[in-house]
């Protein structure tokens, strides 16, 4: 039977605003949905990510079937799938030969790549609609980027402050007279503060077959796929939400930055993978933080903190990716090359701070963004390893992770490899920075005081050995003007001791394999 249009829905397009299902006509259209194996592994994801897509899909198509829409849905084993989406779309324009095609763009620009051949490929007229998901569209983002130099994420997180009257006062003023209340939000966790757990769900039949599914295909892939909690429906994705709201957003901001040995989540809301495949809308997060300000049930230095890193943060990264791929994957501003060590892809290693990051990121598909940025992307800053491999890993390993949002912040925040478009200088620390955070050094085998020896702490003298080596590109900038005030102290006998110990712990390091997953 011919139809009017397809609707193809990637799997982090669940969403029932989504631009693609727009003005659909349950009686002439289609939703095509298809999970392939070509997006379950060009990089080795990580199980629970998948399970979490497929499960989400499956019911996602099944709601759509439950509100009348025609729903033509591929599972990954059925026998004829292709196991790509061209080749999925072509099988399906030979089923249903529908007049045109109709998606919304995708998060990663090696689809839109590809979607941009449909038309020639399959014959059949393809509209690539926006995703208007986000508070700010690609077009306005580069009209705002034009002419910067290099763009802050601060500007333009003030323009979409009076732009969408996100805690701004009527008379255009942020709440409480100040834009960012960064400086409070610094705490460490004290011994006696004992963070909730994120709401999770059993598995229903649906994610169960799933599970089954993706433990005989990627069983092998990096990571533990049970126990499996994650929401796998929006209503689901809104408790977990909610949980959040009532549970930890009023100390969200204290210990934004805090990391804690054995604590997996701390005060974060666990919801980015719920926003990036469009379980969650949001405005509608954006709005319910708000209102636990005006209620008073959350001070403003948590509920600002929480809403720059979605209206700020999460749609500034968005613009950096648009604006710049497909040149932006390729730079390597501080030339680093080294492998990817073996123990990202096993957390075996004796440094404490890597080895909690890296086995909680096994366990959960999750680390918060400090074990991100300064534990797992610091280590890789400080050692030059190459980008590619790094921003390899993160796309894999964490179930939030989509190419649009996770490589402006592996590849231009953790390792400035855009040589400092995202940001104004690399986030290189010392284990000082780690010790004060967090309690890992306090059951870690290496001191932390220490920065030459056997047991001194390989952040320390991998930290002065990275400002050596790119002295003469960083010790211009102002941000880091102090670190190399200090270099410039230190002993010429030192300094050639701190360098050979970073090399002799450099060559240690085991690479991993090729597709260690
Ligand atoms: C090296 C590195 C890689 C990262 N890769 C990803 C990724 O693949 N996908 C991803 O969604 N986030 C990524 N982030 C950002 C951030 O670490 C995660 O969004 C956050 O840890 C998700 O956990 P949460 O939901 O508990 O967040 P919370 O701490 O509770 O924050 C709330 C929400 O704010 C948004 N957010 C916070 N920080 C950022 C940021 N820097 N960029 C974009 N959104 C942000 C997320 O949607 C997040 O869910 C990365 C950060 C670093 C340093
Ligand atoms: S001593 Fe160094 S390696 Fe060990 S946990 Fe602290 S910062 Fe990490």
């Amino acid at each position: 039977m011919s139809v009017d249009s397809f609707r193809f829905l990637l799997g982090d397009q669940l969403s029932h605003g989504v631009s693609s299902l727009a003005g659909l006509d349950p009686e002439r259209d289609v939703v095509l949905m298809a999970e392939v194996v070509e997006e379950c592994t060009y990089v080795g994801h990580h199980p629970k990510k998948i399970a979490f897509i497929l499960s989400a899909m499956r019911h996602f198509a099944a709601e759509l079937s439950e509100r009348g829409v025609r729903v033509d849905y591929v599972k990954l084993d059925d026998p004829d799938n292709s196991g790509s989406f061209t080749g999925e779309l072509e099988r399906a324009v030979r089923r249903h030969a529908p007049a045109k095609i109709v998606v919304t763009e995708p998060g990663e620009y090696r689809v839109l790549a590809e979607m941009e051949t449909w038309s020639d490929r399959l014959g059949v007229p393809v509209e690539i609609r926006g995703d208007d998901r986000f508070f700010c569209s690609r077009r306005d983002f580069a009209r705002w980027a034009e002419g910067r130099k290099a763009p802050r994420m601060e500007h333009f997180y003030r323009e979409m402050r009076k732009k969408t009257g996100f805690l701004m006062e009527p008379d255009g003023k942020p709440v409480g007279d100040r834009w960012n209340y960064d400086p409070e939000n610094r705490k460490r966790l004290p011994k006696d503060v004992s963070p909730p757990e994120p709401k999770g769900f059993e598995p229903d039949e649906i994610t169960r077959e799933v599970l089954d599914l993706v433990a005989s295909r990627f069983g092998h892939h990096f990571g533990d796929l049970e126990p499996f909690w994650f929401a796998v429906t929006a209503a689901q994705a809104e408790r977990a939400f909610s949980h959040f709201v009532k549970t930890a957003l009023a100390r969200f901001g204290d210990y934004q930055d805090a990391m804690a040995q054995d604590r997996d989540t701390l005060f974060h809301s666990v919801i980015g993978l719920y926003l990036n495949a469009g379980l969650l809308d949001p405005v509608k997060v954006c709005r319910r933080v708000e209102r636990a300000y005006r209620d008073g049930t959350a001070p403003i230095n948590a509920v600002e903190g929480y809403i720059r890193q979605i209206l700020g943060w999460r749609e500034f990264v968005r613009g950096i990716y648009w604006l710049k791929m497909p040149d932006y994957a390729e730079s390597n501003a501080l030339e680093a090359y080294r492998p990817l060590p073996a123990f990202y892809w096993s957390g075996e290693t004796d440094m404490n701070c890597l080895s909690q990051s890296i086995g909680q990121t096994k366990r959960q598909a999750y680390a918060h963004h400090i074990q991100r940025l300064m534990v797992t992307g610091n280590f890789a800053l400080l050692a030059g390893i190459a980008p590619k491999e790094v921003c390899a890993w993160y796309l894999a390993v964490y179930a939030d992770a989509y190419e649009w949002v996770e490589l402006p912040n592996t590849h231009g925040m953790a390792l400035h490899a855009d040589g400092g478009y995202l940001g104004s200088k690399p986030y290189a620390a010392s284990g000082k920075y780690i010790q004060r955070m967090s309690d890992y050094c306090a059951h870690c085998r290496y001191d932390v005081k220490e920065t030459l020896g056997e047991t001194a702490c390989p952040f320390n003298a991998l930290y002065w050995n990275f400002l050596l080596e790119q002295q003469a590109r960083l010790q211009d900038n102002p941000r880091m003007a102090m670190p190399y005030r200090n270099l410039a102290r230190m002993e010429p006998a030192r300094i050639e001791a701190i360098r050979q110990q970073a090399e002799r712990f450099l060559r240690g390091l085991e690479p991993a394999e090729a597709e260690a997953w």
